[in-house]
């Protein structure tokens, strides 16, 4: 594969979901393929022969295939003629997975030019920071993830995400962790030392669980307190649930 095309899920416009800019439209590029493997993932992260679905009017989910790998031009012809026909409606372009990391030579040779038409906001889980430092400087912001054992069935990835944010918070830069009913306190704990070792001014988003069947997987009074525990080491502690899904987003 060359650097200028790449193994893609798909590319459409949406309202982002979750996390720090939740609200704010989009462009998502979806990559391919993942390094982790999280109990609660929903992405599918295979390389399959499956074609990149591409949406043609932003926002009509009027999705085409277009074979893989898809070469960077097409990328860019797709964005340039959506900023003519809807000027201004984008506030970004979400560089997402799967975990794009993974595409991180290719990534060094795709950001540039799409950094030219739209900011750039890389959507990580928050490992790969050796990735990271060959990219940071094409990057505008970043949303990363704190994988904790509860949640995601990962474990021992806690010095991988202190190396990972040390990067990261040399841009604008939030922390999501999903929590759920078995969270122990001690996870958010460590979570909130981690950022809070590179910044209190960093916001900390803790993201109630979603179940497959769309209900959220911790009670009330549960997320109050691990709000509580993680605001002893920083200043902005959100709680934020995936908004896209009860949306009828993408
Ligand atoms: S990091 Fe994301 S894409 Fe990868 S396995 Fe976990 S939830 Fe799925």
């Amino acid at each position: 594969m060359s650097s200028s095309s790449a193994e893609l899920a798909e590319v459409f416009s949406s309202i982002q979901g979750e996390g720090g800019l939740i609200g704010l439209r989009q462009v998502f590029v979806r990559f391919r393929g993942c390094n982790l493997q999280c109990d609660y993932c929903d992405t599918p992260t295979d390389f399959s022969a499956e074609p990149c679905l591409a949406e043609q009017t932003p926002g009509r989910r009027d999705f085409v295939p277009v074979e893989n790998p898809v070469a960077l031009h097409r990328i860019l012809s797709l964005i340039e003629g959506w900023h003519r026909g809807w000027p201004g409606v984008h506030h970004s372009v979400s560089i997402t997975g799967g975990e794009p990391l993974v595409s991180h030579e290719i990534l060094r040779s795709w950001l540039p030019h799409l950094r030219s038409l739209l900011p750039v906001y890389l959507e990580t889980n928050g490992v790969m920071h050796t990735a990271l430092e060959l990219l940071i400087d094409h990057i505008d912001m970043i949303g990363m993830d704190i994988k904790i054992p509860s949640t995601s069935g990962c474990t021992d990835l806690w010095d991988d995400h202190r190396r990972f944010l040390r990067v990261a918070a040399t841009k604008d830069v939030f922390v999501k962790v999903v929590v759920g009913e078995q969270t122990e306190e001690w996870e958010v704990e460590r979570s909130a030392e981690i950022v809070g070792g590179e910044g209190r001014e960093i916001p900390l988003i803790l993201q109630p669980i979603t179940r497959l069947d769309g209900t959220i997987g911790i009670a009330p009074v549960r997320v109050l307190e691990l709000q509580e525990i993680a605001s002893r080491y920083l200043r902005a502690v959100r709680v934020i649930p995936q908004t896209h899904k009860f949306m009828g987003q993408l």
